[in-house]
């Protein structure tokens, strides 16, 4: 109880948070303070991709621990070279710069996107990006996001960005010009409600890229890392990003964001260009070496079927209107429901769900099971035909 006390109290109220105090997490469930199991489908907003107490995952951080801490980046450290070696390795990105988490990965995108662009016309920085996207919470990425709720309260924003019409090819054309230094994407709308992309768009994205010579960013802090059933969700399409960020579920919990960077832009930042106390932090490092290496090609089928499965079973659930996404990143909607009342009595019995928009979004850990679909299932079953009952 003084936890939710001291918190209102001395926090600032930036969230509107759930009264409840987690304690403790095992596999894909977690408790509260009064010993209540909640089985988590949030992972921490697509954050705890293994889950809680993953036994390697735990038995590296706390291996590096005990050996570095951290030291600062004039140095070297095993765990984020090799980090960084995994990450390049998997994707055929040239190399890689770390920091903290999802906003900072793509201030470094756009800081390369626009020196990029300097560097072939002094005119050439305006970067395109959505309608409806995210793209953080710094002032630069939120005048990157596609949404006029952001852009209030913080003027002067940064200057040089333009939205086009989500999945709306005649808009892109209109708008990309030789003036364009970048075109920056989620593969999958995350916080929009769970939108993924049409393939016919994707495609004119990446022709329009290439024609203008503007980069390709692909913001994968949230579709990355597994969670789409590949390692990163640009990976569906034909497609070859020049810049793509990560984040969430890289760190498993630990504060991390990459920027991979293309042959084409591997060298545009210099040394002085950018920089972070903690970015590629050993202890951080040491614990997504363990997520890549547990992201094997079967593990990500599973993540594929799991995925299948669930929204199959969330479509014959009578009461469900549409499901939406890719992998194990679901949206939800209701046909006498809403999000926020299906969460609130999800919570009472027991099963944590998050919200995206109008929609239920479900990011469970990716180790979940047979056995937690059906429970989620089951639960959003049990919620609709009491409505019906209701009614
Ligand atoms: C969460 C999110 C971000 C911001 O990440 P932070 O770690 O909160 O800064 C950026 N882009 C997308 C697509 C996200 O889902």
């Amino acid at each position: 109880m003084e936890s939710i006390k001291w918190t209102k109290a001395y926090v600032a109220p930036t969230y509107s948070r759930t009264e409840i105090t987690i304690e403790k997490g095992e596999g894909y469930v977690v408790f509260d303070d009064t010993g209540k199991r909640y089985l988590d489908f949030t992972a921490g907003i697509g954050v705890n991709s293994l889950g809680y107490q993953h036994p390697e995952w735990v038995a590296a951080t706390q291996n590096q621990l005990s050996q570095l801490q951290h030291i600062s980046n004039l140095y070297y450290t095993h765990p984020s070279a090799q980090l960084a070696q995994k990450l390049c390795t998997r994707t055929g990105m040239a190399n890689v710069l770390f920091v903290n988490s999802g906003a900072e990965a793509n201030e470094v995108a756009i800081k390369v996107a626009r020196k990029y662009g300097h560097q072939k016309h002094p005119d050439k920085h305006k970067i395109l990006t959505l309608n409806n996207s995210f793209h953080g919470r710094t002032v630069t990425t939120l005048s990157a996001t596609g949404q006029d709720v952001f852009h209030k309260y913080f003027d002067p924003f940064t200057k040089g960005f333009d939205y086009v019409q989500t999945n709306d090819i005649a808009d892109l054309l209109d708008k990309v010009d030789d003036t364009v230094c970048a075109i920056m994407i989620e593969m999958v709308q995350g916080e929009g409600g769970v939108i993924p992309l049409e393939t016919e768009f994707i495609e004119a994205v990446s022709t329009a890229s290439i024609q203008h010579d503007c980069l390709l960013i692909i913001d994968e802090v949230q579709t990355g890392i597994g969670r789409t059933g590949k390692l990163y969700a640009y990976e569906h399409y034909n497609l070859k990003p020049d810049i793509v960020t990560s984040a969430k579920g890289l760190g498993n919990g630990l504060p991390i964001g990459a920027a991979l960077l293309g042959e084409k832009v591997k060298d545009v930042l210099e040394p002085g260009d950018h920089g972070s106390t903690f970015g590629g932090n050993p202890v951080v490092s040491a614990g997504a070496n363990v997520v890549l290496d547990t992201l094997t090609d079967e593990f990500l089928d599973q993540v594929t079927k799991k995925g299948d499965q669930l929204k199959a079973q969330l479509l014959a659930v009578e009461g469900v209107q549409s499901v939406s996404g890719l992998g194990l990143m679901i949206g939800v909607t209701f046909d006498s429901y809403t999000a926020k009342e299906v969460v609130e009595q999800a919570k009472d019995a027991g099963i944590l769900f998050l919200t995206a928009k109008e929609k239920l979004r479900l990011l469970p850990p990716l180790i979940i099971d047979e056995q937690a679909i059906e429970e989620a299932v089951s639960c959003i079953n049990h919620i609709m035909n009491t409505k019906v009952g209701v009614s």
